[in-house]
């Protein structure tokens, strides 16, 4: 596609989207924007939420590049990230998020059969449907091929019994994607097998882990006896790695995009912040070590979103996320970490507050922004294990 194409694409995406957003969602993708999960239970959403989520549904835009028997837009590649683009300038916010337009859309649409196309890619498209992960065990986190829930054939089923940890928001999810053991004789990672269990099932227990903050963002989820259709397998029963691995490259991906999208402008929040901290509304920041350090994490910023850029361009054939998402994944991660130290170093005790009167409402989530962080560089792969992929899958060197 020619330049001048993708531009009038744009203009006219712009165009329509000025013409038929609501006009109170512009400017609401920033800070603290949950987005909508959808699912069985949904969240409310206010009105115009609600007819923005509609529009989209209909048009396809939730899902802009998937085919539209399966309730996308069947966008090109470049063209629904030109159409993302486009949402972003106007901070317009994504009319649906989640797992399931994320990790299993683009799963299933690499391995999948057509019925389970079918049956699942229009239901996340629709937001319908709300997905959770179900990887990480009580024995089994970066060593993840060490997994030990099980699931034994009888006819048409599997039955699967044993313990996923560290599931996000697996209480709220209809569907969870597992890997379980299918073949306990093989080598570890050659017995997995990928599969789609429904939440509603008899015998799944999703039991949440509080965290000190009172949060409660993940689960342990428990299965006893669960009997999952044969027709859930994605791929072939005990090649399920594979499907596993490519997840992860999309899972990566996503979470490198988020992040940069994120980022985006963070630099200019940072100066207007330290301006108004030492009391200088103009000329260079008196500080000349927060004014360095600004400025280097202004460099950081700009060069990882040069490396997304030719993360993308290296996608457009369409092609799955390979080895380089654990770049996006681990540049990414550690940057959103250096915002949120800069930030917090900036504000001084002030970033130390936890509730009561001496902190206002900003104050107490920049705290909340600057500790989630710390996780950002654990969930999705540890920064460790995107090293030891790096070495070995990008630069080839020796174990
Ligand atoms: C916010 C959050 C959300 C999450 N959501 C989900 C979810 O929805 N679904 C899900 O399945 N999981 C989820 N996880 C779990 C996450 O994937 C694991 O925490 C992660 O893979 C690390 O596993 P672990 O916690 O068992 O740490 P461990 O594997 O025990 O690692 C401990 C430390 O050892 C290091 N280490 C381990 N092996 C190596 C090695 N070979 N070389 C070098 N260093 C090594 C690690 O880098 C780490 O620093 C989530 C985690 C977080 C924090």
């Amino acid at each position: 596609m020619s330049a001048t194409d993708l531009e009038s694409f744009r203009r006219k995406t712009r165009e329509w989207l000025l013409e038929h957003a609501p006009k109170s969602l512009f400017g609401l993708r920033k800070g603290r924007f949950e987005g909508y999960w959808g699912g069985r239970n949904p969240a409310p959403l206010s009105p115009d939420l609600r007819r923005w989520f509609e529009l989209m549904v209909e048009k396809g835009y939730t899902a802009p590049s998937w085919p539209e028997r399966y309730g996308g837009a069947g966008l090109a590649p470049e063209l629904a990230r030109a159409f993302e683009a486009e949402l972003i300038a106007l901070k317009l916010p994504p009319p649906l998020v989640g797992i399931g337009l994320a990790m299993t859309g683009p799963t299933l649409l690499e391995f999948g059969t057509e019925a389970q196309k079918l049956e699942h890619l229009p239901k996340i498209a629709r937001g319908q449907i709300r997905w959770c992960q179900g990887y990480s065990e009580p024995g089994a986190g970066s060593d993840l091929a060490s997994l030990s829930t099980r699931a034994e054939r009888d006819g048409d089923v599997f039955v699967v019994n044993g313990q996923k940890i560290w599931t996000s928001y697996a209480d709220q999810s209809d569907f969870i994607f597992c890997l379980v053991r299918t073949d306990p004789q093989a080598k570890k990672h050659a017995g997995i097998t990928f599969l789609l269990i429904d939440m509603e099932s008899p015998g799944v227990t999703a039991r949440r882990i509080q965290l000190i903050s009172g949060a409660s963002p993940f689960c342990e989820v428990f299965f006893e006896d669960v009997r999952v259709p044969v027709a859930n397998v994605v791929g072939e029963v005990n090649a399920g790695w594979g499907v596993a691995k490519a997840l992860l490259g999309y899972e990566r991906s996503m979470v490198g995009e988020s992040f940069g999208s994120q980022l985006a402008g963070a630099e200019n929040t940072l100066v207007a912040q330290a301006r108004e901290a030492l009391d200088a509304p103009t000329g260079p920041l008196p500080e000349s070590a927060l004014r360095a350090a600004i400025v280097e994490y202004g460099m950081q910023e700009r060069a990882y979103q040069l490396a997304l850029s030719r993360i993308r361009e290296a996608a457009t054939s369409g092609r799955a996320p390979g080895p380089e998402s654990s770049i996006a994944k681990i540049c990414g991660s550690e940057l959103k970490q250096r915002r949120w130290e800069l930030a917090c170093r900036i504000a001084g005790p002030q970033a130390l507050g936890w509730e009561g009167p001496g902190f206002d409402q900003g104050e107490l989530d920049m705290t909340r922004d600057w500790l989630r962080t710390r996780a950002n560089t654990i969930e999705g792969g540890t920064s460790e294990i995107q090293l030891n992929i790096i070495a070995k899958r990008v630069l080839g060197l020796p174990e």
